[in-house]
């Protein structure tokens, strides 16, 4: 049976109890982590562990034992017998057990801290086809930086998209493109790549950060900038990003094709380099950091 992690102890999934009380059943009141292991390697687990802790010091969630995580992910791993191929690991950490009232529990309660890991291989079919994703105004809120399990707005606008076949959802706020559902997106036009910086109206993706970097290092140019939504049209490419999925290419959004409506030739090589950047860090870091080789 699937081994999952519960504060503090690795338990069979079907022992694993949380408290109805817990606030983050009650109120979502919890953030969380999704990091991808290659058979041998998490990727970019520093940047992660970086995201997690901002997340819990924005909502001012304490976690002790937060540098844990790592070797938790790892275990998990082990003990589920994922060592090979490709799983991604869960971690939640909610604000703990207490009697349902707005206000923070006084005295602080311990938070809740549940891990799993679970098979998910990578859909090398969208790679290559791309998808078409729906265009729907920005129904959530300004603190969208903080990876809160709070996705009622994501989910609701995530599900009219898949009702209606599409892969995703991509966001508009005051006119502009934010990001989607569940990941990041970039617009190309004349070989220059844009996305909405940095602030209250993205996540700031993991990938998202290692595409910028890849730009960076590989003279791609770049600007973070946010597209108005009136220039869809005028874009050559488009794609996502995100833990599960990589580098995905956009065909269509909303009633827009993309460029030819195939995937374009610099979101091909952001998806190489991409590609090659993990398995470069699969050499330097395996080894060393996982006790293993990738
Ligand atoms: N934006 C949102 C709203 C997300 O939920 C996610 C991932 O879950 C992302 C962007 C992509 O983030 P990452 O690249 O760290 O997976």
């Amino acid at each position: 049976m699937e081994n999952v992690y519960l504060n503090g102890r690795f338990v069979p999934h079907d022992n694993a109890w949380i408290s109805p009380d817990d606030r983050g059943f009650l109120f979502g009141d919890s953030v969380y982590e999704v990091v991808r292991w290659y058979g041998g390697f998490f990727f970019d687990m520093e940047g992660h562990m970086t995201r997690l802790r901002r997340s819990l010091s924005e909502t001012r969630i304490t976690w002790h034992e937060i540098d844990a995580f790592p070797e938790v992910a790892r275990e998990l791993i082990s003990r589920n017998s994922l060592d090979d191929g490709c799983s991604l690991v869960y971690l939640q950490v909610t604000r703990g057990a207490a009697p349902r009232t707005h206000a923070f529990p006084e005295p602080p309660v311990k938070p809740t801290v549940y891990a799993f890991a679970r098979r998910q291989s990578l859909d090398t079919l969208i790679w290559e086809r791309g998808i078409i994703i729906d265009l729907v105004p920005d129904p959530r809120w300004n603190r969208c930086d903080i990876k809160s399990t709070a996705l009622l707005a994501n989910i609701l606008s995530y599900q009219a998209a898949h009702d209606h076949g599409l892969a995703e959802v991509c966001f508009i706020r005051d006119g502009f493109i934010t990001e989607c559902a569940h990941s990041n997106i970039f617009f190309v036009r004349n070989e220059t790549l844009y996305t909405h910086p940095e602030s209250g109206n993205i996540l700031s993706g993991i990938t998202r950060k290692n595409v910028v970097a890849l730009a960076a290092d590989n003279n791609i140019s770049l600007v973070e900038e946010a597209v108005s939504a009136d220039m869809i049209s005028y874009m050559h490419e488009a794609f996502l990003t995100n833990t599960s999925g990589e580098v995905v290419p956009v065909t269509k959004i909303g009633d827009i094709v993309i460029g030819e409506g195939t995937p374009g030739e610099i979101t091909k090589k952001v998806q190489t380099l991409f590609r090659a950047k993990i398995e470069a860090w699969g050499r330097e870091h395996g080894a060393r950091s996982m006790g293993q080789g990738a």
